[in-house]
Parts: C-alpha cells; sequence; structure tokens
C-alpha cells in the first residue's frame, strides 16, 4: 500500500466558466492534492473536450445535447464517460466516487446538482449563490441532516467564513459585506438610462462570468449576497450591512458581540477563495501576487446608493420577507439580465422586471422544493410576458 495523501477528488460543476477554469488552474498548479472526477459544462464542448483530455475525469456531462456526440467522439478512446442533458447533472451528482462538488454553474440551474450532492453528504465549494438565494432554508437544512460542509467561493462570505475560524461559539453581531459599486458608481438614472451592455460588462476589480458581471453593475449581486449571507451564516437580516468600498481589498467583515471587527483582506483574486474552499481546512502555498499596503493609500467606505441602485433595495426586501420572494426575485433576474444582454431591454428596465414580478406572483410564506420550482417558472414566465421575448 502506498502511504500518499489521498487527493481530494473534485466534481467540478461548470467548469468552463470564470470559477471553472480558474478553479482547474488550482488544479493544475496542486496536482498531489486533487484530481479531477467529473467535469461539467453548458455548451463549450471544445474546451470541455480539452479539459477532460488533460485530466482523464470519470464523467463530464454536455448540457447541450446538440453538442452530445461531438463530445462523445472526440473522448472515445479516453475512457471518460460523457452524459448529456439537464438530468445528466444530477445523475453525476449522484456518484459516489468524488469528494467535493465545486458548485460554479451560474444561476437556478445549479440548484438540483448541488442539492443532490447536499444529500449525498458530500462537501460543497459553493460559488453558486443563486442556490441559496433560491431555496436557502432547504439547502441548510438538509445540509445539516447530512453533514455536508457548505464551504463558500464567493470572496465576501468566503472572507466571513475565514474571520469564523477559531471562534467557536462566539457569536456574530452584525457582519459588512463589502461591495465595490461596480462600474457605474456615482452614476444617477439619466446615466444609467443609456448603459449598454459591453459598458455593463467591464467591471473595475474583478473579470467573471457575463450574468454576474451584469448583476455587479445593478448591485443584483450584493443583494443576492446578503440573502446568500443570511443562509450560509444563520443571520438575521438586520445582521447584515452593505458597506461600499472600492478598491475591493477587504473582502468583508464580521463585528462581534465585543464591537470588535475582523476583517479579510487581499488583493482581488477569485483564486484565492476558490483555492481556500478546495484545500479548507489547509492553507496551500501559492505565487499569487500580494497584496502592499504601501501602494494603497486610502481605503474608502461609503453608503450605497439604494435610490438609484433600487435592486439592492429590493434584494433587501426579498430578504426580510422571506418565503418564495428571493426565489421570484431571482428568476425575474435571470431573465431581466438575460434581455439585457441580448439588447432586448435597457439597463434600468431590469429593475422594473424584477420588481413588477415581485407584485405580480402569489406570497408563499413556507415553500416546499417542489413550490420553490413553481415560483421560479412562474416568475420566469411572467417576467418573460413584461419583455415580450
Ligand atoms: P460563467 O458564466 O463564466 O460560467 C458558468 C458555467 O456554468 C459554465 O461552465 C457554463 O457552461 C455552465 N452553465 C451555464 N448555464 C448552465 C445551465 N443552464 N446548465 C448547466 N450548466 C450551465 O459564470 P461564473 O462567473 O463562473 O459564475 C458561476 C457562479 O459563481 C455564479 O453563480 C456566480 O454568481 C458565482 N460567482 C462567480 C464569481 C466570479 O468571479 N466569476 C465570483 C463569485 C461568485
Ligand atoms: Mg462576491
Amino acid at each position: 500500500m502506498s502511504n500518499a495523501i489521498k487527493k481530494k477528488r473534485i466534481a467540478l460543476f461548470g467548469s468552463t466558466g470564470s470559477i471553472g477554469t480558474q478553479a482547474i488552474e488550482v488544479i493544475r498548479a496542486n496536482p498531489s492534492l486533487f484530481e479531477v472526477e467529473i467535469l461539467t459544462a453548458q455548451s463549450n464542448h471544445e474546451l470541455l473536450i480539452a479539459q477532460a483530455l488533460e485530466f482523464n475525469p470519470n464523467a463530464v456531462v454536455i448540457g447541450d445535447e446538440s453538442k452530445y456526440l461531438l463530445v462523445k467522439d472526440a473522448l472515445s478512446s479516453s475512457g471518460v464517460k460523457v452524459f448529456s442533458g439537464e438530468n445528466a447533472l444530477v445523475e453525476v451528482a449522484d456518484f459516489d466516487s468524488y469528494d467535493m462538488m465545486l458548485a460554479g454553474i451560474v444561476g437556478f440551474a445549479g440548484l438540483k446538482p448541488t442539492l443532490k450532492a447536499v444529500e449525498k453528504g458530500k462537501a460543497i465549494g459553493l460559488a453558486n449563490k443563486e442556490t441559496l438565494v433560491v431555496a436557502g432554508d432547504i439547502v441548510m437544512r438538509k445540509a445539516l441532516e447530512n453533514r455536508a460542509p457548505i464551504i463558500p467561493v464567493d470572496s465576501e462570505h468566503s472572507a466571513i467564513f475565514q474571520c469564523l475560524v477559531g471562534e467557536g461559539r462566539n457569536k456574530i453581531e452584525k457582519i459588512i459585506l463589502t461591495a465595490s459599486g461596480g462600474p457605474f458608481i456615482g452614476k444617477k438614472p439619466n446615466f444609467l438610462v443609456n448603459v449598454k451592455r459591453h459598458h455593463a460588462l467591464s467591471h473595475p476589480n474583478w473579470e467573471m462570468g457575463a450574468k454576474i458581471s451584469i448583476d455587479s453593475s445593478t448591485l443584483m449581486n450584493k443583494g443576492l449576497e446578503m440573502i446568500e449571507a443570511k443562509w450560509l451564516f444563520n443571520l438575521d437580516p438586520e445582521q447584515i450591512q452593505v458597506v461600499i468600498h472600492q478598491q475591493s481589498i477587504i473582502h468583508s467583515m464580521i463585528q462581534f458581540e465585543d464591537g470588535s471587527i475582523k476583517a479579510q483582506m487581499g488583493l482581488p483574486d477569485m483564486k484565492l477563495p476558490i483555492q481556500y474552499a478546495m484545500a479548507f481546512p489547509q492553507r496551500i502555498k501559492n505565487e499569487f501576487p500580494r497584496l502592499d499596503f504601501r501602494k494603497y493609500s486610502s481605503l474608502s467606505f461609503d453608503e450605497p446608493d439604494v435610490k438609484t441602485f433600487r435592486n439592492l433595495a429590493l434584494a433587501t426586501e426579498a430578504m426580510f420577507k422571506g418565503g418564495n420572494l428571493p426565489c421570484v426575485m431571482n428568476a425575474a433576474n435571470e431573465i431581466a439580465v438575460w434581455a439585457f444582454l441580448h439588447n432586448r431591454i435597457g439597463f434600468l428596465d431590469m429593475t422594473a422586471v424584477v420588481e413588477k414580478t415581485m407584485q405580480q406572483i402569489s406570497f408563499i410564506e413556507k415553500p416546499s422544493l417542489e413550490e420553490y420550482f413553481e415560483s421560479d417558472g412562474e416568475a420566469r414566465n411572467f417576467a418573460a410576458s413584461l419583455i415580450k421575448m
């Protein structure tokens, strides 16, 4: 028997995305710690094939069924199992043969496979915040029941998670979620009304997938993150504060009951929280650029402008009211962002679509999982009818 340390077998869901490709870099740099068990992608079959040939996983899923044969052919001599379609994501999440799911799918589509992994008691490195926004109560309850550790990848939540290490039962008084403010910080509606896709896609501090980049530009991302934090850290909505911190150096903070505040800091680089989640509780040495405080003569902190960026106010309302409202908000937002990215609606219309949908769909105080799915579907249909897609 070899006495080599057992490698962590990673199921990388959304392997072709921004989070997925950065997770691949972390795995590539640490071949003695990690191996790839599963890869999934929606449509980028070329990258999926290249990743599969490099890492030789047990299985891959290509979401888009029209690409199935292409992937199957390319991997025919590799021994890699190839699956296709939405249900296949849940099928492979049901495998016993992996240790951690890195949940890097974007949007509601990530919920089902992540829930399956949680039910199997797998460790989850959670990037897919929408999973907790939609059904955080059910996901966290099942994680507790099945002893599935959920380790956040979102940088703010990773920061809070890191600040909690060593705190035992010490209570959080509040958390301070930092927000860069996005590319349109300080702008007013008369400017925003003319914003186009390419403006909104260029974030000052982070390079991310299209959906989260738009969410960052409307501050919906911070709204989703408040709800994500509420579930992850079992907080009351009153305990969550958002502060604009343009430099993205402090990734978030906790204020404990004695008034003491802990912050986690570093240069904005998602590889760090990805690596932290994958290796937890270990920290791995790396060569990422280091923060030099002498290059930052000041760090700034401001209140968010919720009158202009009304998505943050809508998300606050959804967080306080709870029930199916965050799920409805998320569904409407996914439709609105899609429509904006396809030049069907303007920047400010996104908020209008979300707000009208939140007003329209019947409120359910304690939804079942089926009711979350129904609310998601109803909200999508209504939001789409506003856009006339
Ligand atoms: P992305 O668009 O770059 O990648 C998404 C991945 O999911 C791709 O691999 C794609 O193939 C797959 N995918 C897309 N739609 C799918 C569907 N319907 N079914 C199955 N797979 C699908 O997105 P991203 O920026 O990597 O973000 C992924 C998640 O991580 C999001 O929930 C986002 O909020 C969160 N997150 C991202 C960042 C970041 O820096 N990119 C930071 C924090 C949190
Ligand atoms: Mg974040």
